[in-house]
């Protein structure tokens, strides 16, 4: 199984400036670094230092050589990287005193692919390989149209977020990454389970992978919704962060490891590179990321306060609802389709909609068996039971005895 990553390849002017130039003002600025960037070079350079083998496509300008040798430094096959007679794509980055940055981009060499161009790259590609694909080059959507009919699975990062991306077909892409920001302009919620459901229920074969920055990420496929806290370090730089996991998630999957395992070890890589300044630069080594895994720590605060959020919610729906509840007004209540919903209440009850009903209706029966002198037949109407050999049934399999001789045990039932 191979890996192509089809990107942009980026020069990044950083200018240190007192304040960001605003119209008609001219600024002398107090320093200048030249970095490599753009979303593809990083990728690019995460997948070889998660020990992968990985061909960067796309092309550079005359003035973009040495990104080539970089990438080649690092591990890269750079076979299929075109130098053009063009200026290369870059950055002009403003970094003001207060930390505020105002980026201007010119795409250069990265928007000047070509189909004939595409098409020659992937001759050498073929069923079952792995396409990267990120949103800072032309030609994305033909790109994955051409590299779907061959068979590939395709990975996009839909990163920066534009309208055209809302053309493609998502049925065609096998791993969505994206980041809050890129799922909010895609789904237009803010809510993290909401874009989940959002892109499951209109694209139910692709595997969704949404990274929430020091909040971790959640996984979700038609099978399965799982959430990874980050690793708790002292981020100085979070650029590259999204790259790294990226790269290090697909370069994992390609070694064989599982979605589990490639998801850990891309969040230990990421959270080492927010622990470094720079981009490229940032980007750990994998006998780094896996001497680091022993002593890296999850943040677990947030990820349990949101799951106790929704489980507080599911136990107000069933207080409120409980002669009626079922799975579609839970969904309702939470803002969820079916299927979410019901993971979400395994995941953070672990049990089922429907055992969890029964230990709600059980024990408010049992309340009012101690409380009330109700026949148990109108109890039974009022927990929402139609059935009163059924109810005593689980009550007893709850309880270890029927209603009656709870009530009697407890003394209770008289007024
Ligand atoms: P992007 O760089 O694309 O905006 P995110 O900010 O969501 O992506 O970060 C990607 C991943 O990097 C996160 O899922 C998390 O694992 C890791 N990460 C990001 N910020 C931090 C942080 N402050 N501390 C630890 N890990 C982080």
């Amino acid at each position: 199984m191979k890996i192509l990553n089809f990107g942009s390849c980026n020069i990044d002017f950083v200018y240190s400036v007192e304040q960001i130039v605003v119209p008609g003002e001219t600024i002398t600025t107090k320093g200048m670094e030249v970095f490599p960037g753009g979303k593809g070079l990083n990728q690019s350079i995460a997948i070889a230092r998660a020990g992968a083998s990985v061909y960067h496509a796309g092309c550079i300008g005359q003035d973009g050589v040495w990104l080539g040798e970089l990438l080649a430094e690092n591990g890269v096959d750079i076979s299929y990287l075109k130098k053009l007679d063009a200026k290369n794509g870059h950055a002009v980055i403003q970094v003001s005193e207060t930390g505020e940055n105002s980026i201007f981009l010119y795409p250069g060499s990265n928007r000047m692919l070509t189909v004939e161009f595409i098409k020659e790259v992937l001759l050498s590609f073929s069923k079952g390989d792995i396409l990267v694909l990120q949103n800072e080059v032309n030609l994305v959507d033909e790109m994955i149209r051409l590299a779907y009919e061959k068979g590939m699975q395709i990975l996009l990062n839909p990163a920066p977020f534009t309208q055209e991306l809302k053309r493609i077909d998502f049925n065609m892409i096998s791993y969505l990454v994206l980041n809050e920001v890129e799922a909010k302009c895609f789904t237009g919620t803010e809510d993290a389970e909401e874009s989940i459901a959002y892109l499951l229920e209109h694209y139910p074969d692709m595997r969704v992978i949404l990274t929430l920055g020091k909040k971790g990420c959640i996984y979700a496929d038609r099978e399965q919704v799982m959430s990874y806290p980050a690793f708790c370090v002292d981020a100085v730089d979070t650029t590259a962060a999204g790259d790294t996991f990226t790269g290090y998630f697909i370069a994992m999957l390609a070694q064989g490891k599982s979605v589990r395992e490639a998801i850990g070890l891309a969040t230990a890589a990421s959270a080492l590179a927010v622990s470094k300044m720079g981009a490229a630069t940032s980007i750990p080594t994998k006998s780094e990321v896996e001497k680091a895994m022993f002593d890296l720590k999850p943040y677990e605060v947030e990820k349990k306060s949101r799951e106790a959020q929704i489980s507080e919610k599911i136990d107000r729906y069933l207080s409120i609802h409980l002669q009626d509840a079922n799975m579609d007004g839970l969904a309702e209540a939470l803002g969820y389709t079916k299927v979410y919903a019901g993971e979400l209440v395994k995941k953070v009850t672990n049990e089922s909609f429907s055992a969890l009903l029964q230990k709600k209706r059980c024990a408010c029966a049992a309340g009012l068996l101690c409380e009330t002198d109700l026949s148990v037949t109108d109890i039974i109407n009022r927990v929402g039971y139609e059935n009163e050999s059924f109810f005593r049934k689980v009550f007893k399999e709850m309880y270890g005895e029927n209603p009656l001789q709870y009530r009697k045990k407890r003394g209770a039932g008289r007024k």
